[in-house]
């Protein structure tokens, strides 16, 4: 005999938490179903296990999506400043540490910890553990659920089963598949804020400096991000590449500039007139980490000093600092990307309730859904929003 709910919630992450907390509000008899041994794993790993659980400057331009409106009336709903107040109630302390990102002063668990607290005292049962087998919709509308706790039924179904990233951690593609089921279409995936690699002389330039950072501006298809460059064995990561990330596909253009906050032209004519003794290397290292720095002279020309450079030739070197060709071959994928971009197509989704527009009673939340936010607290924010979004209305 299947036990009864109003409302099942498939997945125990953010964005799920955050719909059952709303609907147990409600008063609505909830139930999350989780396969994974404990809820909530990926705020656990998130922002290097102190989760940066949102970022105050949250608008719908830091999402990407193919239906760019759609995350706008979520977001508007459930605000960074609603989800502090919560984080506020339960004392949790926390800290801006740039660009609007707040993270916990001590740990991740302690925002687990608050959802499943609120979980508790808004009566919702949350079912660790266990698998989903199948899922079936009833004649009469309502949804029926076979997991390997026993068997579920209830009016509404709520799909947050989140991205393929870190598949290691719980991922699956089991939301997409759903989706599909129910007839709904979904838009390419792929992996998202995640390093890039690269090949052959692009990657041998780089050898022997991994773990060397420094400021750039990394741009692609139309969206740039000035942050850190971090060189790694296989390729390029930092937020500024994670970012772009998420903007770039095989064979796309990417754009570096090593000197975002500086007129390398200026400086390098001023400094063959000030120290026209010293090289170029000796110059550049004082703009750039030192071994970055004789690496990109080593790759260019041979080092001499600044008074014999002609203009042109200084004009070149500036041009390449501002413009530094590399061409990524590749991502780490799913192994290491922060998020998924693509996923359910939000235009059969209501971007007040996201509810089904094919099947009432039918839910998709979080980053199952083809809306993914920058690196920076926001692809949490979109989940507390859907889940929230939903969570009023199941
Ligand atoms: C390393 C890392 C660090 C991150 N740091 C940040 C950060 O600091 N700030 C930020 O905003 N974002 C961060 N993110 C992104 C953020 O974690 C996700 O965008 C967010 O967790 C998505 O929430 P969600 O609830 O949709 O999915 P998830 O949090 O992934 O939750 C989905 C849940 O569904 C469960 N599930 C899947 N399939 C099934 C099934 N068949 N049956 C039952 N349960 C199932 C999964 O086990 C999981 O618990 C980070 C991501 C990673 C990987």
């Amino acid at each position: 005999m299947a036990e009864s709910f109003d409302v099942l919630v498939i997945g125990a992450g953010a964005a799920g938490l955050m719909c059952a907390i709303t609907a147990g509000r409600r008063d609505r008899r909830v139930l999350v179903v989780e396969h994974a041994n404990k809820p909530g794993k990926k705020i656990l790993m998130s922002g290097g296990g102190r989760c940066n659980f949102t970022n105050t400057g949250t608008a719908p331009e830091n999402f990407l999506s193919a239906n760019p409106h759609y995350c706008k009336s979520a977001l508007a709903r459930y605000t960074p400043a609603d989800f502090i107040a919560m984080v506020e109630r339960h004392g949790i302390g926390y800290h801006e540490k740039e660009l609007g990102q707040l993270f916990c002063d001590q740990s991740s668990r302690q925002i687990v910890r608050m959802l499943l607290d609120e979980c508790e005292a808004a009566g919702v049962r949350v079912e660790i553990g266990c698998g989903v087998e199948d899922v079936r919709q009833d004649e009469g509308g309502g949804f029926a659920l076979r997991t390997s706790h026993g068997s579920f039924t209830a009016a509404s179904l709520v799909v947050a089963s989140g991205g393929l990233s870190i598949p290691s951690m719980g991922a699956s593609g089991f939301g997409y598949r759903l989706a599909q089921q129910f007839g709904h279409a979904v838009l390419p995936t792929r992996a998202g804020l995640v390093p890039l690699t690269l090949s052959g002389t692009h990657l041998e330039r780089l050898d022997g400096l991994s773990g060397v950072s420094l400021p750039v501006e990394a741009s692609c298809n139309g969206a740039s991000f000035r942050n850190a460059m971090l060189v790694t064995h296989r390729g390029l990561s930092g937020p500024s590449i994670l970012q772009v990330s998420s903007y770039w596909q095989p064979g796309d253009a990417l754009r570096l500039d090593l000197l975002p906050a500086l007129d390398a032209e200026a400086f390098l004519r001023e400094q063959r007139q000030l120290r026209p003794d010293a090289e170029l290397k000796t110059v550049l290292s004082e703009r750039l980490p030192r071994r970055f720095a004789q690496r990109l002279c080593e790759a260019w020309q041979p080092n001499r000093p600044m008074r014999r450079f002609n203009e042109p030739e200084l004009r070149d070197i500036a041009a390449q600092l501002h413009h530094w060709p590399i061409t990524a071959s590749g991502t780490e994928g799913y192994r290491t990307a922060e998020v998924t971009l693509g996923g359910v197509d939000t235009r059969e989704l209501s971007s007040a309730t996201m509810e089904s527009r094919r099947v009432p009673g039918l839910y998709f939340i979080g980053e199952v859904v083809d809306v993914t936010g920058w690196l920076g607290g926001y692809n949490f924010q979109w989940a507390w929003a859907s889940g929230h979004a939903a969570g009023v209305v199941a």
